[in-house]
């Protein structure tokens, strides 16, 4: 028998990996072509080329029992002077590559950033809509979310944040460009929000740490620009992911970043570094570390999803369907026209539309779409999407 606690991640994880599953059930059944599969973030572009140049390097050289071997659990040390040089050049920070941990994706981050942060009944602050795997990351080490509701222009509510600070608060989440919503926080935004923290401090009556999750971060478009969260808070712990900007999601690279101005800044990088060996994960990846070392200036085809989006808004605006307009990441977060996120997920289920019902992302009343996908899915899209929205009419 697995533990209840279990049972009850295994309960609430699942919605997204059943819609895919679903996918698979139906492809099966009507054909791949009438199947509109939008229901995972999994990028469709392949890596750039460099990122192969770099393994094909990397696997050649010379010395394959250090590049196969064990290393420090925070990552090989030369990994992370670079990207700490490559951060400290690009945004004007001062990390030193004992501040810098490679992680197995960003989701490898945040769980060592809560096993270091986290005791039994520690609470993390959340803005809803949020990434609901954050509910099973926090419970993994006995914490609770706290959930704050953006503002209706997604922005978070920092004084909502701060009325959810009490002294069980060890850390507030944010994720931008997000998942699901594609906002991007600017800097009046961030600025507000270092305030917002340095006040929940003091009503705590210790440092609460900002988590900032970033695997989209260089995703934006239409001008949009995307400020160092870190920048604005010392206490900002950053989780950086490699799976969307090289789409390298299946290899599992990314890295913590933790500011030497931090609160407690050696005993959370050596936290870190211990969490990273005792989650199981022993260190990063070591071929992948090698290999994002040497791309670190290598960008994202944002151009790309930046079509797809376009594309995707052209389907929705034809069909009559509301959304909130991204600036950045590669999702839609599309209205339920009656308010009803399962009946619409359903209705468009009926068509071969797979989308995510918002609940999955702690609020009612949205979908999600994944625009990570061929433009040709999108385009083939138009009559179901047509013909969902008819439904309502
Ligand atoms: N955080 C957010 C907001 C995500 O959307 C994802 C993946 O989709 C993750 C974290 C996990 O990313 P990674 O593959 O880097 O673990």
């Amino acid at each position: 028998m697995i533990s209840k606690k279990m049972k009850i991640m295994v309960d609430s994880s699942s919605a997204i990996r059943a819609m895919f599953e679903e996918g698979r059930r139906l492809a099966a059944l009507r054909g791949e072509d009438k199947v509109f599969d939008f229901s995972l973030g999994n990028p469709n572009i392949a890596p750039p080329s460099e990122v192969a140049d770099a393994a094909r390097d990397e696997l050649l050289s010379d010395d394959p029992v250090f590049l196969h071997g064990y290393m420090s659990n925070a990552g090989y040390v030369d990994v992370r002077e670079k990207i700490a040089d490559w951060l400290n050049a690009r945004f004007g920070t001062k990390y030193s590559p004992d501040g810098i941990v490679m992680t197995v994706g960003a989701a490898g981050g945040l769980n060592v950033a809560l096993k270091s942060l986290l005791d039994d009944g520690d609470e993390v602050v959340v803005v809803s809509p949020y990434f609901g795997e954050y509910r099973c990351y926090a419970a993994n080490f006995g914490g609770r979310l706290a959930e704050v509701p953006a503002l209706p222009d997604f922005m978070p509510d920092c004084e909502a944040i701060e009325a959810a600070v009490n002294e069980r608060t060890k850390a507030v989440i944010i994720n931008t460009p997000n998942n699901p919503t594609g906002a991007v926080y600017g800097e009046d935004v961030l600025k507000a929000l270092a305030k917002t923290l340095d006040r929940a401090a003091e009503k705590a009556g210790h440092p609460v740490y900002l988590i900032s999750d970033e695997p989209y971060r260089e995703l934006v478009y239409g001008g949009a620009v995307q400020p160092y969260v870190a920048a604005f808070h010392r206490n900002t712990l950053t989780c950086y992911s490699y799976s969307k900007s090289l789409s390298l999601a299946g290899e599992r690279i990314g890295y913590m970043a933790i500011r030497p101005d931090a609160d407690g800044y050696e005993e959370l990088c050596s936290a870190c570094s211990v969490a990273t060996r005792i989650l199981g994960f022993v260190n990063a990846p070591s071929l992948m570390q090698r290999v994002v070392a040497r791309c670190v200036d290598v960008k994202p085809d944002v151009r790309f999803y930046d079509r797809n989006r376009a594309l995707f808004e052209s389907v929705l605006d034809e069909a009559g369907l509301e959304y909130v307009k991204p600036q950045g990441a590669f999702y839609l977060f599309v209205k339920a026209p009656d308010g009803d996120e399962a009946k619409f997920c359903e209705r468009a289920k009926s068509l071969g539309i797979l989308i995510v019902p918002s609940t999955s992302f702690g609020v009612k009343g949205y979908a999600r779409a994944a625009y990570c996908v061929s433009p040709a899915k999108i385009e083939d899209s138009r009559a179901a999407f047509k013909a969902l929205a008819g439904m309502y009419d």
